[in-house]
């Protein structure tokens, strides 16, 4: 929970038209649901993000996802583009941190280095601009660099622990900035080290190699296409709701068991996608929630498998 007399400190740090208050939180997820977070911070540079987290240790607050702590400490949580995430109704009893506005891109060389709040397309299109290739496969993931890192994000047979060769995080433990190689990522399938140690993302570096315009242009496109021809993008969502379970396809699963189309409220297993849960007509966080329980519950009980959700669950869930 938010404890007001924290708004001084935070003042100190933030300028005040950068802190907002009871700011909805559909604003800020690509599913266009969830309440208000009390507190809501955009950081433009490392130090002033490091100087935030530091203020936020001393206090004794909490990284929580449900805004909830057993003793009632202040919680707070890191947000990139918010594309992974889904925001209860209820909104976040906390601090925010939005890292969008930490965005700078640079070229040295083969190698692109991005802070964490970069979007994947810009830096995508910097890849273009520099004749480098490697990166075509992120170029329609709508999310930031920091998140793309601590999901390991991945699109047509690349991912980001096939780029990354640095990163960059603020260890909120020892309060110190570490630079963590590939190998101490542990990047895994929609997985890295930020999922469980308390990192958080400050900046990467991207290694590509040259390559010709044209194609990497054409591959991009070629990329973009298969999205909007297969992907329900006329609707918001999270991309794929289910990671996919080995062996299998969360989709091809969902739509075996009946459920393409299925909805709860306004939100819906797409038509187009089963993979992907959509609000189709002004769905509740409650209802995209619901639905992602009744799918995992009939999926496993017709198959036996286990949809484990990509997406990130912030605030509180019944
Ligand atoms: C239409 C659509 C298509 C998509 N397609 C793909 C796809 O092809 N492949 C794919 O992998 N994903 C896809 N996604 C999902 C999503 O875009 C990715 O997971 C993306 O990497 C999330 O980035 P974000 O900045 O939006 O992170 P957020 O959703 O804001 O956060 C996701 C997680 O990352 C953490 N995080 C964010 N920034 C930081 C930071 N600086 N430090 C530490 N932790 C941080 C958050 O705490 C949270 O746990 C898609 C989503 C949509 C809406």
């Amino acid at each position: 929970m938010w404890d007001n007399s924290l708004d001084s400190r935070l003042n100190k740090l933030i300028p005040e038209d950068r802190i907002l208050r009871d700011e909805p939180m559909f604003l800020h997820t690509t599913f266009r649901v969830g309440g208000k977070a009390k507190r809501f911070i955009t950081v433009r540079e490392a130090d002033e993000f490091a100087a935030v987290l530091g203020m936020l240790d001393d206090a004794g607050a909490v990284y929580s996802y449900d805004g909830k702590s057993s003793d009632d400490r202040v919680s707070y949580y890191v947000i990139g583009n918010g594309s992974n995430l889904l925001v209860s109704d209820a909104g976040y009893d906390g601090l925010i941190i939005d890292t969008s506005g930490m965005n700078d891109i640079t070229v040295e060389g083969d190698m692109i280095i991005a802070q964490a709040g970069a979007m994947l397309g810009k830096i995508a299109n910097t890849a273009l601009d520099n004749d480098l290739k490697g990166f075509e496969f992120a170029s329609g993931i709508p999310g930031t660099l920091g998140g793309a890192v601590c999901m390991n994000a991945g699109a047509y047979g690349g991912e980001m622990k096939d780029v990354i060769t640095e990163v960059t995080v603020f260890d909120r433990e020892s309060q110190s900035i570490k630079t963590l190689t590939c190998d101490e990522m542990d990047f895994g399938y929609r997985h890295s080290v930020i999922k469980n140690k308390p990192y958080v993302v400050l900046s990467a570096r991207i290694m590509l190699t040259k390559g010709q315009h044209e194609e990497i242009s054409a591959l991009m496109k070629d990329y973009n296409g298969r999205r909007r021809e297969k992907q329900p993008l006329e609707y918001p969502s999270a991309g794929s709701t289910f990671k996919r379970p080995t062996g299998f396809y969360a989709g091809g699963l969902i739509e075996e068991s009946g459920l393409k189309g299925y909805s709860v409220g306004g939100a819906e297993v797409s038509d187009k996608h089963a993979g992907f849960v959509i609000n189709k007509d002004k769905a509740t966080a409650a209802d995209i929630y619901r639905l992602i329980c009744e799918v995992r519950e009939k999926v496993y009980a017709d198959t036996g498998v286990r949809l484990e959700p990509e997406v990130v669950f912030l605030g509180e869930f019944a």
